[in-house]
């Protein structure tokens, strides 16, 4: 009978039985392990939340991913690492959750009307950084960014293209967002 093994950096199971220095590792964070034992240490006492990775999991041409950049983006708590404001995770998966809407009223808003950064953002409870963050994220139309490379994901984008894209155009504009 097969065994499902726990990985030890990001707590996915799987019947890979993959191991490095005697750890149990999931195909991904087997890939990406360190060589050294010093350093695959330091490795996977960085955790992983495991559903990060699930979108990558699913693409086996995992090569195509450089390492240093994903793992830094993981560990480092960019957008990969909490789910963007207007998704929840469930099952590993990226779904819309109950507040999907708002996203689409900030963009509008941002859009359609002359507010300020600074009074949408407020209007929100979010920070400035925040709200960039937000008109800038690619999740909401079903893309990943990930080491500096978009992917299409394969969660349900809650703005259109057409929307998302004309506020680029806005942001380029007014200098918020260099080109
Ligand atoms: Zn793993």
């Amino acid at each position: 009978m097969e065994m499902k093994t726990k990985c030890i950096k990001c707590g996915y199971e799987s019947e890979n039985n993959l191991e490095k220095f005697r750890t149990p590792l999931c195909n991904i964070c087997f890939r990406f392990a360190p060589s050294t034992e010093e350093k695959f240490k330091e490795y996977v006492s960085e955790k992983i939340d495991g559903n990060l990775l699930e979108t990558f999991r699913k693409f086996s041409e995992i090569g195509n991913l450089q390492k240093k950049g994903m793992i830094k983006k993981a560990s480092q708590g960019s957008p990969m690492s909490r789910p963007p404001f207007g998704y929840k995770f469930e099952n590993r998966r990226l779904i819309p959750s109950q507040n999907f809407r708002e996203i689409e009223e900030i963009f509008e808003e941002f859009l359609t009307t002359n507010i300020s950064l600074t009074k949408l953002a407020k209007k929100h409870n979010l920070s400035v950084n925040g709200l960039k963050k937000i008109l800038t994220n690619f999740t909401y139309i079903g893309k990943i960014k990930f080491n500096n490379q978009i992917h299409e994901g394969s969660h349900q984008p809650i703005i259109s293209s057409t929307l998302f894209n004309h506020v680029q155009n806005k942001l380029e504009r007014l200098g918020i967002k260099r080109k």
